[in-house]
């Protein structure tokens, strides 16, 4: 290892969570914060996502991607923060010391603290087990934007789109834009994943949308050619196409965390496991923004980057609470997971709400209980990949040897 630095708080990624959090150490009067990008400019997903609506509530104002990207990082430097592009962690080790692949070769930090804000990404052909050709021009939501806004250049011409959740409608816009032309889009559900009225939105651009439709194959010699799909019934079609756009089925960025044995990653968030205060298994290292759950939106994990920070703050002045004691939490099956997935039995303020999410459609009554008895329930419609929040108010959750949420009648 060629040199050495020392700081307060090293802060992984460079996205919202991580330069709102940066900013908010600063501000909380953390000396030395630096922010590791790995990408040659800082600001995350929406630099490359030339659309609003973004920066409504952190900025009051409705923002295209790259504007409230220059924003945060404005912000951050003008509070101190040192941004260094180009810098890739590459190894997590405990107590807070960082490997970086760096232009001047490896560097070796060391911090009092940890924030990994290192976000999620779409899942990609390779894990989504379609069969056919490998030709070009198989890509992921991110990716197209990066080509059309980063690198000036059309993927494809007529794609066809697969996926139904909010970022889905990111890509149709993205297609407009750049004057290409989905062929459809396909959803294996029978509705659609992002609400009503958003899903109507393909429609209105006069894009097809197929529910029960599973992409079967894709063809092919160099670049796409057409696809197969398989109906409702499971009858087979072929369309024509010169791409295939795989949008959502989010998995959190943590291949760092699974790659370091001291911090545990929870398989039902694919993030690192954390507590109220957004602390891992090792509490030099903190997660804040979509590392902890596929996904949420931009000022989601902006607001969430600022509560970790005051966490982190504290911890550094020596007033949080030690995570000596937690209070596990257990979720039941349709549910896909809780975050946090543990609590400190503290009234100190931390994320304000238990996130959940459930991996199917389900009716009836969401209940939180000790192992005896109801703490807290809500009844009505889950679906999946849309928000359920839990209040951490209550301190009888905090009272509890450890809490198992599920569902009082089965789906
Ligand atoms: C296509 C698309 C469209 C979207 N549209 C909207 C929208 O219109 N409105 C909205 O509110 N939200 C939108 N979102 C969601 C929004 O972009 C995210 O919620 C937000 O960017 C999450 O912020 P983050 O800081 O958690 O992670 P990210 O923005 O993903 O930032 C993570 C950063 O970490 C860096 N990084 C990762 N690993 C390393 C490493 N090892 N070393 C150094 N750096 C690393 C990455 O390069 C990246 O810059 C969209 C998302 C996508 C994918």
């Amino acid at each position: 290892m060629n040199t050495e630095i020392h700081c307060d708080v090293a802060v992984v990624g460079s996205g919202p969570a991580g330069l709102s959090a940066a900013t908010a150490l600063r501000q909380a009067g953390v000396n030395r914060v630096l922010v590791f990008e790995r990408e040659p400019e800082a600001g995350g997903i929406p630099r490359h996502c030339a659309h609003p609506p973004y920066g409504v509530r952190e900025y009051g104002r409705l923002m295209t991607g790259p504007r409230y990207a220059q924003r945060n990082v404005a912000a951050a430097e003008a509070a101190g923060v040192d941004i260094r592009t180009r810098h890739t962690v590459v190894a997590l080790h405990p107590g807070g010391a960082l490997d970086l692949a760096t232009p001047d070769g490896m560097l070796r930090v060391v911090a009092k603290r940890v924030l990994l804000t290192t976000g999620a990404r779409e899942t990609p052909r390779s894990a989504r087990l379609i069969s056919g050709d490998r030709p070009v021009g198989v890509i992921n939501t991110a990716t197209l934007q990066s080509a059309l806004y980063l690198e000036h250049f059309k993927p494809f011409e007529a794609p066809l789109i697969v996926g139904t959740e909010l970022v889905s409608l990111s890509a149709v816009m993205s297609c407009r834009r750049a004057g290409i032309r989905p062929v459809a889009v396909v959803e294996p559900n029978p509705r659609p994943t992002a609400r009503w009225p958003l899903t109507l939105f393909p429609r209105l651009c006069g894009i097809p949308l197929h529910l029960n439709t599973e992409l079967a194959a894709i063809y092919g010699r160099e670049r796409v050619e057409g696809v197969q799909l398989a109906g409702p019934d499971g009858a087979r079609s072929t369309i024509a196409c010169d791409g295939v756009l795989l949008t959502g089925r989010f998995t959190s960025e943590s291949s760092l965390a699974r790659l370091a044995p001291h911090l545990s990653v929870d398989a039902g968030s694919s993030g690192p496991v954390v507590d109220q205060y957004g602390r891992c298994s090792d509490p030099a290292y903190y997660a804040a923004g979509n590392v902890l759950r596929p996904i949420e939106t931009a000022g989601w994990s902006w607001r969430e980057g600022r509560a970790i920070a005051g966490c982190i703050a504290a911890d550094l002045a020596c007033d949080l609470p030690a995570a000596s004691e937690v209070i596990p939490i257990h979720v039941q099956s349709p549910l896909k997971y809780c975050v946090p997935q543990r609590l400190v039995p503290s009234t100190h303020s931390g994320l304000a709400e238990l996130q959940l999410r459930v991996v199917e459609p389900v009716r009836g009554t969401l209940m939180v209980s000790d192992g005896l008895r109801p703490l807290w329930r809500a009844s009505g419609a889950f679906l999946p990949e849309r928000r359920i929040r839990v209040p951490l108010g209550d301190p009888a959750f905090l009272s509890a040897t450890a809490l198992d949420i599920g569902f009082e009648s089965s789906p």
